[in-house]
């Protein structure tokens, strides 16, 4: 199997795998029970908080475990909207987010929000400038990722974000890094972020798990309503095999992430280079994106005929992104690519497992895309 849709999941390591089971089927309690089993449950959710705020450069107390990014972003977006947005009522975000981010935003549109939400230029760009300008003294929260999922492209949060809480520091930062974490090294402080939304299936641990990271002293108001755990702040028993799991695959990758990230950028080099050599082929992500994506279309062939093909052989790519099933991609319509390339568009994404020959035999197979199903293009 070649496996090249890693921005859609990754495949557990087997430091998660082996985290799950031990907690699984040693440490069962439940980590709010004050028995001897509660008490060792709860001593593997402190563990993964640790980890994570190890990567994220942040503490321990900083982090709110969820089930996923979705849930990172709704609660971030309605949480903090919620606590700084009773009077000032702007909030901003880009035309490129994931819609866990656009869908809540366009939600506070609706209960009275006023939105702006920043499109790329010309260029396929977002520049700094554009987020900055977007802000200003009634604006209580921005929401921009850092690494887009479908094209790799990386915005300009770090500047932009420093510049934002130079010039409205009550305006609150959040960044969707889902696609950044544990790939390219950034801290909280580098990119002055004030929460940030990160996924435990995109870093080699199980679907279902994820965090929030909030900064100490930036308040936010729970969406989930229940038992009281995790300080109140996100109420519900911990799902401790799958937290445990997400610290450990964490830990794992933290020594390696330069490392990984030099191999990433070799193999995305090699990658577009060969498949440049394919007839009517674009490459829509620029130089400067994620080296863990690369968006391509092979003119005149739709995506999913692409997909499939390459699935034959056991090769598996995503059409636009995994969220988008079959709908077209509104985020490479903000880029302003053209109709023919977004429907003839696909997505590799690579991980530290990707090989020189796995990208022979993706570049091999479109090849044969390119002459054979040529017939059906018209
Ligand atoms: N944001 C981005 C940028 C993503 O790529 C994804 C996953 N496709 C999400 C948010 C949602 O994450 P999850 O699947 O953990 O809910």
């Amino acid at each position: 199997m070649i496996y090249l849709d890693n921005a859609a999941t990754t495949k557990p390591s087997s430091e998660a795998i082996a985290g799950s089971a031990f907690a699984m089927t040693q440490v069962f309690g439940n980590p709010s029970s004050l028995h001897g089993l509660g008490i060792k449950a709860e001593k593997l959710v402190n563990f993964t908080k640790e980890k994570l705020a190890a990567a994220l450069g942040g503490q321990p107390q900083e982090i709110i475990i969820t089930s996923g990014a979705t849930e990172s972003n709704n609660l971030a977006i309605f949480g903090l909207a919620e606590v700084y947005g009773r009077r000032r009522k702007k909030i901003v975000t880009t035309a490129i987010e994931h819609p866990s981010v656009l869908e809540p935003m366009k939600r506070l549109a609706e209960r009275g929000f006023e939105l702006t939400i920043v499109k790329p230029n010309e260029n396929g760009e977002i520049t700094e400038d554009s987020l900055v300008e977007a802000v200003d003294e009634n604006t209580c929260l921005i929401s921009a990722m850092y690494v887009n999922n479908e094209t790799g492209y990386i915005l300009p949060i770090e500047g932009a974000f420093a510049k934002i809480k130079r010039l409205y520091p009550d305006c609150i930062t959040h960044s969707d890094c889902v696609q950044a974490f544990m790939k390219i090294p950034f801290k909280a402080k580098s990119i002055s972020a004030d929460a940030i939304s990160v996924s435990g299936h995109k870093v080699y641990a199980p679907k279902g798990i994820g965090a929030l990271w909030v900064k100490k002293g930036v308040r936010i108001a729970p969406q989930l309503l229940g038992g009281g755990q995790q300080s109140g702040l996100r109420s519900g028993t911990e799902p401790v095999p799958s937290i445990y799991s997400f610290g450990k695959a964490v830990e794992a990758l933290t020594p390696t992430i330069n490392e990984r990230l030099n191999h990433a950028c070799e193999i995305c080099e090699y990658a577009v280079q060969k498949i440049r050599e394919i007839p009517d082929v674009v490459i829509n992500s620029s130089p400067e994106a994620s080296p863990y994506i690369i968006s391509a279309a092979l003119l005149g062939i739709k995506s999913e005929t692409i997909l499939h093909f390459l699935e034959q052989y056991s090769i598996y790519v995503s059409s636009g992104s995994a969220c988008s099933k079959g709908k077209k991609s509104s985020v490479l319509e903000a880029f302003s690519l053209p109709r023919d390339v977004i429907d003839s568009t696909i997505r590799i994404s690579t991980c530290t497992s990707t090989s020189y020959e796995d990208i022979d035999e993706l570049c091999k197979r479109l090849k044969t895309a390119g002459e054979t199903l040529a017939k059906i293009k018209k």
